[in-house]
């Protein structure tokens, strides 16, 4: 008998027909004799439709009020799906975050996952239930509701599947697996069948919305076999999964967007001991996570510093730095109409010319490259967002990513 922890998206579940469809779904994995644990997120749509209306009454909306708006999308649909396991003649039980006692840490619309007790888990699978989790909200140890921060649903399947020892996560989408782009903007884009923890981490974090990053992070650190797979077909998807030998011979394996930072920079900022410090440390107490940073140096021991915060936090970083008395400090500028546009592959460890291409096609293209950054396995551009979508296209050509057989390394 096998433990299967299944993750349902926004729009697998976005009505009563569909949710009635996936209950049968897991209802036939059950009756194969595994025991069923499944994780929902709010019906598509709903969690924007809550931050909206927070924003037409608070501005800036309350954290700890905002938790508990958004924790009521998941709270409809795991009620709606343990009735539709009721209404086909079995047993299920719906469980909210407390209930599980998902404890996290009191960084509301952000929490991380501090423990999770299995045992209200357990002791209704031996009664044979289905056991539908509310994904994406957990509580503090003071009993205040917490969200985990957007996509927050992956990361509550891959935690509960590596708590419960599961025999594998699967995350249920509208698309067949990872892409090798995002296959709502450019059609060309092929699905991976198998691809590294580390090239998913790197992907997610750069902004393929498929899998939520500390859900890969997860799954690496605990090593829960993680299947990514589509709603609506039986076909197989993509695994993510440890590397081997292979998989090293793929060039590049994905590339991938983001149109959620945006860029500041302050010029004219004097060259001393301290001042990175005493720059981002107003920031990040404020729980604005920085991404990234390039500081340039300039004749007379005047630097500029050039850094990405999430979209999001733009005015509120402004504001904090603006603030800031930093010695000598010149104009304090930014946008918020970048896209950060990346290319990922564990094939690039011991290739080279791959930046390089990249610059190339930009420069082709008539693109402009604002920042650079670069790790073992990716190259990151800052770009205008309009050219998004065009340098997406560019670029996935030019490294063969549609193609059956892409381009591997000798
Ligand atoms: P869910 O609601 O099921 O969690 P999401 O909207 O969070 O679904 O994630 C699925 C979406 O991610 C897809 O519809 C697709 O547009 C987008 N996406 C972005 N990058 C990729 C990629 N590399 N591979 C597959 N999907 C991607
Ligand atoms: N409902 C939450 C969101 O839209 C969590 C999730 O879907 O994973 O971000
Ligand atoms: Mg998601």
């Amino acid at each position: 008998m096998a433990l299967i922890v299944q993750k349902f998206g926004g729009t697998s579940i976005a009505t009563p027909e569909k949710i009635k469809a996936v209950a049968e779904r897991v209802l036939r994995r059950q009756k194969q004799g595994n025991q069923m644990v499944v994780v929902l997120s709010a019906m598509a749509g709903e969690t924007n439709r809550f931050i909206d209306m927070a924003r037409q009454i608070q501005e800036s909306p309350d954290e700890r009020e905002m938790d508990v708006l958004l924790a009521s999308g998941e709270q409809v649909t795991i009620a709606l799906f343990a009735m539709a396991v009721k209404a086909a003649g079995y047993d299920a039980v719906s469980l909210l975050g407390d209930q599980v006692k998902i404890i996290t840490d009191g960084m509301h619309t952000k929490a991380r996952i501090k423990s999770i007790d299995i045992t209200a888990i357990v002791n209704n699978l031996r009664k044979n239930k289905v056991v539908v989790v509310a994904g994406f909200q957990g509580v503090t140890e003071d009993d205040d509701l917490t969200t985990l921060g957007r996509g927050g649903s992956d990361t509550t399947a891959v935690a509960l599947a590596a708590v419960l020892r599961a025999d594998k996560c699967e995350i249920f989408t509208d698309v067949e697996g990872v892409y090798t782009t995002d296959p709502g903007v450019y059609a060309a884009a092929r699905k991976i069948d198998r691809i590294t923890y580390d090239e998913m981490l790197e992907l997610s974090s750069l902004g393929a919305k498929v899998l939520d990053i500390r859900a890969v992070g997860l799954a690496k650190r605990y090593n829960v076999p993680l299947h990514v797979r589509s709603t609506f077909t039986e076909n197989e998807g993509t695994w993510v999964v440890e590397e081997n030998k292979n998989m090293e011979s793929v060039l590049v394996s994905g590339l991938t967007y983001s149109k959620n930072e945006a860029r500041i920079t302050i010029s004219k900022v004097h060259d001393i001991p301290g001042i990175a410090a005493k720059i981002f440390t107003p920031i990040s107490e404020a729980g604005i996570i920085v991404d990234m940073i390039i500081q340039n140096t300039r004749a007379g021991e005047m630097t500029d510093m050039t850094f990405t915060v999430p979209r999001l936090d733009y005015q509120k970083s402004l504001n904090i730095i603006k603030n800031l008395e930093i010695a000598g400090a010149g104009h304090v500028s930014g946008s918020d109409s970048i896209a950060k546009i990346s290319i990922v592959g564990v094939g690039m460890r011991n290739h080279t010319g791959i930046a390089t291409t990249v610059f190339r096609v930009l420069a082709e293209e008539g693109i402009n490259i604002q920042m650079i950054s670069t790790s073992e396995i990716k190259v990151s551009c800052v770009i205008d967002e309009k050219y998004t979508e065009l340098a997406i296209r560019s670029l996935h050509d030019v490294f063969a990513l549609g193609d059956d057989n892409p381009p591997t390394i000798e």
